[in-house]
């Protein structure tokens, strides 16, 4: 009888301290649900595509996640950008420049890490893939040093080519970032309020459509996550000041278990690093300054709102239990402390 007790007692230790490690795991929607991460960066797109006709860009993202101004960079510059959304931590930390990516490799050696990296340590055998247009990322910014397979080509044309063969061709890349540049360059020549500039946003619409249907055409997207992100904004004199235009950001992100709806404003560009490490199911690093945009994840193919990522049924039940277990933890140990004491005075000895 003594016995059953005790056991009674254990079983129930056991059960209480495992219900609320069931509900913290329950609402970690997202972690490591993908096998495939794809970011395409877009370079100078800052908020355009909500005033251009994007067809790609809507049917993508419409039932999905999306910010057209997530904040960017204090410098809205192109590496201090990229910078931050392939390393995680913002440019004062990193340092990063234009100058300094075109002039000293990155390799692992380097303080501040890449996703990338942390991709490769996860999983030595994984695709990782990195298509550029601007030759200073695959140089600068990424690793050298930790089989990451780059390819710069000199036209957005030729970098969805490659991006399509590599998607269709061979094994599946596990992580792959894409960086696009023809949009920039309207803005370096026409201005970033001129018609070239937008026509240009536009045609980056069909290239977004491209990618997305190769990825789509083998069946990939089921268990991939589908990111575009750009690194600042322009204006009709350039970009790397502070204005609205410059330092707003295109952050759209789409999959089996992104809730629809407008991420947060406070949401940075550089979250892409974080979002991309979850999706994948690697811890976070402590040296981040990103994290997942909240409510961005819910139930995997079954869309909810982004107000309530949690399902119904799991919300009613944690908030039933929640007082409970609560209680629980707070008087068990008094109530273990109070049985020890009477078990020992032999207050139990009638049950024997
Ligand atoms: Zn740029």
């Amino acid at each position: 009888m003594k016995k059953l007790l005790s056991l009674t007692l254990a079983g129930l230790l056991i059960l209480f301290c495992a219900v609320p490690a069931f509900a913290a795991d329950a609402a970690r929607y997202g972690f490591g649900e993908y096998e495939h991460v794809f970011i395409i960066g877009i370079d100078g797109a800052g908020a355009a595509f909500e005033k251009v006709d994007s067809p790609n860009f809507d049917r993508i993202f419409a039932d999905n996640a999306c910010r057209h101004n997530a904040v960017t960079e204090y410098i809205t510059t192109s590496a201090q950008n990229w910078g931050s959304i392939l390393l995680g931590v913002d440019y004062e930390t990193h340092g990063m420049t234009n100058d300094s990516t075109q002039a000293n490799p990155h390799t692992s050696a380097d303080a501040f890490h890449s996703i990338f990296y942390y991709a490769r340590q996860a999983m030595p055998q994984a695709k990782l893939v990195s298509i550029c247009h601007w030759p200073n990322i695959n140089y600068g910014i990424i690793e050298n040093d930790i089989n990451v397979k780059k390819v710069n080509r000199f036209t957005d044309t030729l970098v969805v080519d490659e991006v399509v063969h590599n998607v269709t061709v061979g094994k599946a890349p596990t992580l792959m970032f894409v960086q696009l540049d023809d949009v920039d360059h309207a803005a370096h020549t026409y201005g970033g309020f001129s018609e070239e500039y937008y026509a240009a946003v536009e045609k980056m619409d069909v290239n977004l459509g491209r990618i997305y249907d190769a990825i789509e055409s083998r069946g990939l997207m089921e268990n991939s996550l589908f990111i575009v992100v750009a690194d600042h904004g322009e204006t009709a004199g350039g970009h790397g000041g502070q204005t609205v235009e410059e330092s707003s950001a295109v952050l759209a992100v789409a999959g089996k278990s992104v809730n629809k709806g407008l991420l947060p404003e406070d949401v940075h560009n550089r979250d892409v690093s974080a979002i991309a490490l979850y999706a994948l199911g690697i811890e976070q690093p402590a040296a981040f300054i990103s994290g997942v945009p909240a409510g961005l994840f819910g139930t995997a193919r079954e869309k909810t709102v982004a107000e309530n990522p949690m399902e119904p049924g799991d919300k009613l039940l944690y908030a039933l239990c929640f007082p409970f277990i609560r209680g629980f933890n707070l008087i068990m140990p008094a109530f273990a402390w109070i049985y020890d004491i009477y078990y020992k005075a032999g207050v139990f000895s009638f049950l024997k």
